[in-house]
């Protein structure tokens, strides 16, 4: 279960680390603001990493805000850094390196989008207090000036971050009207930073769910990858389900919430679905590389073809049949939906596919073959199909949970060990039998399997020797060995 993010959070604690990261910035930060400043131009830190830096986290992305126009910006950049180049000149963007650090530093902006379009209507604006509040959120709606660092939060971010929530700098019906992704990147946030998100900000969402349907698929991925990926994803997919937003992005999330049976006989798979999403992220720490969108995602779909597959018997009891192939097929088209790449579709759909078959393993009934088949079908998705089949129990019965802990513990001990026999299995020695014929000039007989048993010890002994040194010690050993 996750814990609450912030422990206390005070403002002299908070001012100290912002503090303490500005120094640490300074480097980086403080000649670059002199030079806008020699130039006329004033340059903020702006958004995330003050909020970050606020917060206590070490700051890695640096967004700067500017007077400048893209043109200076640029100019300003050359000769200063290692390498500059174009994010989105058009939205006022420009990119650099210094060193090990990037930065994106864009131009004031009062943007305000068309409701009928899908690209924000760019225009740049002239005064830092337009462009904050033009920001998503008023933690993400504070600057600080490089290098007087002067910091400016007109819209109270600094309380906000204390009651850990989110509210927009102005109404949320214009801020959503102006851009329907800020509703996704009010779920994204909620899940990365625990904070819960303002009771009018909550109504909006519900009011203007419709709306998200004129963002591009692409940008409602990234939002959603990084709310999968955080820290606290049950806050922000229970927002989307409880504004609907869910019925528009992932719709089979909330068609996951079956109405219980009369005999309440089989659980709520929404909240069965949630728990085995935080079950897979307790295990997450077996991959090399963390947050794993994949088997996170995977733990979150491998359900969704119940809904469709779910039968009542005539005794009252239900089944679903075949919802893992109904469920690899749903999860194909919504991740395509999305724009996900084709690896990650595949990866995801083939755990969902897969994630029943453990359940035929019974008490370690399967034969060696099968166990090689579930190592064959799952390939590279192996260990992500462990960590889910494991997640995948939300029993209270503890005996019962056990139980199948156990019984998975032996089928990765079985798995583990025929592996390692098949390597065995799977090694030959340096020189096949045709060759050691050659070279001993002997015919097919007893001898020639002695000579191949001698090699093969050899090769497990000391490794690959190569043809000739093998040959060599084949002959010595055939010299110096006493004919039975
Ligand atoms: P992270 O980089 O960790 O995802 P971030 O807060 O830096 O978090 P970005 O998406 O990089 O978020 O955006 C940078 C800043 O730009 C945000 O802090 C916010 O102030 C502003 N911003 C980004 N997208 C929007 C948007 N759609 N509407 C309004 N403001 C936005
Ligand atoms: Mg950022």
């Amino acid at each position: 279960m996750p814990e609450p993010v912030q422990p206390a959070w005070n403002l002299r604690d908070a001012q100290q680390s912002l503090t303490a990261e500005l120094d640490r910035l300074a480097p980086v930060l403080d000649g670059l603001g002199s030079r806008f400043a020699e130039a006329g131009e004033d340059l903020h830190l702006v958004g995330g990493p003050v909020r970050d830096a606020l917060l206590g986290r070490r700051v890695s992305d640096l967004d700067l805000t500017t007077s400048a126009a893209p043109e200076t910006t640029e100019r300003l950049l050359l000769g200063w850094a290692d390498a500059v180049w174009d994010v989105g000149r058009d939205y006022g963007t420009i990119g650099c390196r210094k060193g090990e650090w990037q930065l994106e530093i864009t131009t004031y902006r009062s943007e305000s989008y068309d409701p009928a379009s899908r690209k924000p209507d760019v225009a740049f604006g002239d005064s830092l207090a337009g462009d904050l509040g033009r920001r998503d959120f008023t933690v993400n709606a504070m600057a600080i000036s490089i290098p007087d660092r002067t910091f400016e939060d007109p819209h109270g971010g600094v309380v906000d971050l204390a009651q850990q929530q989110l509210r927009t700098p102005g109404t949320p019906e214009d801020s959503f009207s102006d851009d329907p992704l800020r509703m996704m990147r009010a779920a994204r946030f909620a899940a990365q930073l625990g904070f819960t998100v303002a009771p009018d900000v909550v109504a909006a969402m519900a009011a203007m769910a419709d709306r998200i349907g004129i963002i591009s698929a692409e940008r409602v991925r990234e939002e959603l990858v990084k709310l999968v990926c955080a820290p606290h994803p049950r806050l922000g997919l229970t927002l989307l389900v409880e504004t609907r937003l869910a019925d528009r992005v992932l719709p089979e999330l909330p068609a996951l919430a079956l109405e219980r049976d009369e005999h309440h006989r089989h659980k709520d798979v929404y909240e069965h679905t949630l728990t085995v999403l935080e079950q897979a992220i307790d295990l997450e720490h077996r991959l090399d590389e963390r947050p794993d969108f994949v088997v996170r995602f995977a733990a979150l779909m491998h359900d969704v073809g119940k809904p469709r597959t779910r039968r009542f018997l005539p005794d009252g009891s239900v089944t679903f049949h075949h919802h893992d192939v109904v469920g690899a097929k749903l999860t194909r088209k919504r991740m395509r939906a999305l724009r996900f790449s084709g690896d990650q579709t595949e990866a995801v759909s083939a755990l969902v596919e897969l994630h029943l078959r453990f359940h035929g393993y019974g008490e370690g009934e399967w034969t060696d073959s099968a166990v090689r088949r579930y190592v064959r079908d799952a390939g590279e998705q192996l260990e992500r199909l462990h960590i889910l089949t494991r997640a995948d129990c939300t029993t209270r019965n503890r005996r019962k949970a056990e139980r199948l802990r156990r019984t998975y513990d032996e089928l990765e001990e079985r798995i583990a060990r025929l592996a390692e026999e098949e390597e065995l299995a799977a090694m030959r020695p340096d020189l096949d039998g045709n060759q050691i014929m050659a070279l001993l000039g002997i015919g097919p007989g007893r001898e020639v399997g002695e000579a191949y048993r001698f090699l093969l010890d050899l090769r497990i002994d000391e490794g690959p020797l190569g043809e000739e040194e093998a040959g060599r010690r084949l002959r010595a050993w055939w010299s110096a060995r006493t004919p039975l």
